[in-house]
């Protein structure tokens, strides 16, 4: 199956500005946004390998998990109809009626998604192993892949995406979700480098946890992880962000996600012009995608 010649090739842009040369340090953003629309960002990296899987076990169905404006869902729909898969969707919070459709379970429905709402309690149990094994039953021809593609086969694919960044980086800054990108990551390159992660909410606990499990050959020097303490919580915007993020725009020509990007780079300018990084630091910020969530605000970007 070549997936490669279907994406385009991700670019690493430089951002010139004086809050990044003021603090002797260099920036620049290497964009998975770009490979594709809908299979975007850190998604694709996380799905190719459990494709694979899929099409090794001869599966037909993709099955997986979201809430309602789930950049994986989505990006689960597009692969799957682009890569010859069904695909079902299981959704929390989502009463299956047609007019409680956000745009992207709209879109995932475009893309053949089957769509099965199930309320937030049910969607609790999607990590417990008897609620899989039952499910498993009742969809025997499916590959079931965990919400956000938090899967050794994500880690796996997540791993890839060191391939994108230069060797003269000395630190690596990107969103944490559910921490799979950064482990996959953080086990790919190597520890004179240091990762850093913004988590959009603030609860960090498990995500931590996940990472010294699955990266345990990793020194705790070599990564850290900040939560969000400004907006408090998944989601959470206000107008400062807004602005922040069409300054951001206006200037670099680069579009970032209201809940994952614009707070990294919020908060990545704020750890710069407070020079946690040394003198002479070399910069990579991971633009992880998710543009598509912006429809949800798009009276308020000016892109
Ligand atoms: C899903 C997502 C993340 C989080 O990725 P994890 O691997 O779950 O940590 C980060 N950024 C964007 C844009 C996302 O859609």
């Amino acid at each position: 199956m070549d997936t490669e010649s279907f994406f385009s090739e991700p670019v690493v842009q430089s951002i010139d500005t004086d809050w990044v040369s003021g603090s002797a340090v260099t920036l620049s953003v290497l964009r998975l946004d770009v490979i594709h629309p809908q299979i975007s960002g850190n998604k694709w990296y996380k799905l190719k390998e459990n494709i694979r899987l899929a099409s090794d076990k001869h599966k037909t169905t993709l099955l997986t998990f979201g809430g309602r404006w789930s950049n994986h869902l989505l990006a689960t729909a597009a692969a799957a109809k682009a890569f010859g898969f069904h695909s079902l969707g299981i959704i929390a919070g989502f009463d299956n009626k047609e007019a409680e459709l956000t745009e992207t379970l709209k879109s995932c429905k475009r893309f053949g998604m089957e769509l099965s709402g199930i309320s937030r309690e049910a969607y609790r149990q999607r990590y417990n192993a008897a609620f899989l094994e039952d499910l498993q039953n009742k969809h025997t021809d499916s590959l079931i892949i965990p919400e956000g593609g938090n899967n050794d086969q994500g880690r796996a694919g997540a791993g890839a995406i060191a391939n994108w960044i230069p060797s003269d980086i000395t630190h690596i800054a990107l969103p944490v979700g559910t921490g799979t990108t950064f482990s996959g990551i953080r086990n790919a390159i190597p520890q004179t480098a240091k990762m850093i992660g913004f988590a959009p909410f603030r609860k960090i606990d498990e995500q931590v946890e996940n990472i010294q499990n699955y990266c345990p050959e990793i020194q705790k020097e070599c990564w850290e992880i900040f939560s969000d303490d400004v907006w408090k919580g998944f989601g959470k915007y206000d107008g400062n962000l807004i602005s922040f993020a069409n300054d951001f725009y206006q200037q670099f020509e680069i579009p970032l996600d209201i809940v994952y990007t614009a707070k990294m780079m919020y908060y990545l300018k704020e750890k710069i012009q407070s020079h946690l990084f040394p003198s002479g630091s070399r910069v990579l910020a991971i633009h992880t995608g998710g543009l598509q969530g912006n429809f949800s605000v798009k009276n308020l970007l000016r892109y």
